[in-house]
C-alpha cells in the first residue's frame, strides 16, 4: 500500500492511528521517519511489522503534541532519568523546543513559584538572574535529602530581601532530584 494514498489514510482512520511529522522529545527521530501513534494492541502484528519499516510507532497514551508546533513529546516516563520536555500552562501543552525559542512567559511563570523548577537548561542571565550562592538542593529517598522548595523559598526571601527567585538546574538521578536557585532584584517600577 502507498503510504500517501487515500486508502492508507482511511485505514489509519479506521484504526485510530494518528500521523505526526516530528519529535520534540530529545533523543528521538534519528531515522527521520514520520511517526504514528495508536493503541497498537488493536493493530495486527503483520500490519505493525509493515509499518515499522516506514514509520516510528508510538503508543498514543504515552505521547502528546505541542499546542504550538505540533511536535511530539513523551508524557509518561520510560526510565528513571527521564524528565518531561514540556510544560502545561493554561491547559495547553508546550514543548521544550518552543519554550527555549520563546522563554518569556515560562520564565515569568517560575518566579517565586515553589511548585515549578526550570527544566530546559535556559540561560537566565538575559533575564537578570544570577545564581544564589551555595544553593545546591536535593530531594530524594536518602536521609538528609529533604530540601523542600516551599520552605526554601521562604528562607531565601528572608535571607535576600528585595529579590525574587527561580528554582533551576533541575537534574534527577535514580533516587533523588537536585536543583538550585537563581535570583534578581524585584522590579521596582
Ligand atoms: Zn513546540
Amino acid at each position: 500500500m502507498d503510504i500517501n494514498s487515500e486508502r492508507f489514510y482511511n485505514w489509519q482512520d479506521a484504526n485510530d492511528i494518528m500521523q505526526h511529522g516530528e519529535y520534540a522529545e530529545p533523543g528521538y527521530g534519528n531515522r527521520g521517519f514520520p511517526i504514528l501513534t495508536a493503541n497498537w494492541n488493536d493493530v495486527s502484528e503483520t500490519a505493525q511489522t509493515w509499518l515499522e519499516q516506514r514509520f516510528e510507532l508510538e503508543w498514543s497514551d504515552e505521547w502528546s503534541t505541542c499546542g504550538n508546533c505540533y511536535k511530539l513529546v513523551r508524557i509518561s516516563g520510560d526510565c528513571w532519568d527521564w524528565k518531561p520536555f514540556y510544560t502545561i500552562g493554561d491547559g495547553e501543552l508546550t514543548c521544550g523546543d518552543c519554550i527555549v525559542e520563546y522563554p518569556d512567559d515560562y520564565v515569568e511563570s517560575l518566579i517565586d513559584n515553589p511548585e515549578s523548577v526550570e527544566m530546559f537548561d535556559l540561560d537566565l542571565k538575559p533575564f537578570g538572574f544570577e545564581p544564589v550562592p551555595d544553593a545546591d538542593y536535593e530531594n530524594g529517598m536518602h536521609p538528609g535529602q529533604t530540601d523542600n522548595p516551599i520552605e526554601l523559598l521562604a528562607q531565601l526571601q528572608k535571607q535576600y530581601p528585595g529579590m525574587e527567585f527561580i528554582f533551576t538546574g533541575y537534574g534527577n538521578s535514580q533516587f533523588c532530584c537536585t536543583f538550585s536557585a537563581a535570583m534578581r532584584p524585584i522590579d521596582q517600577d
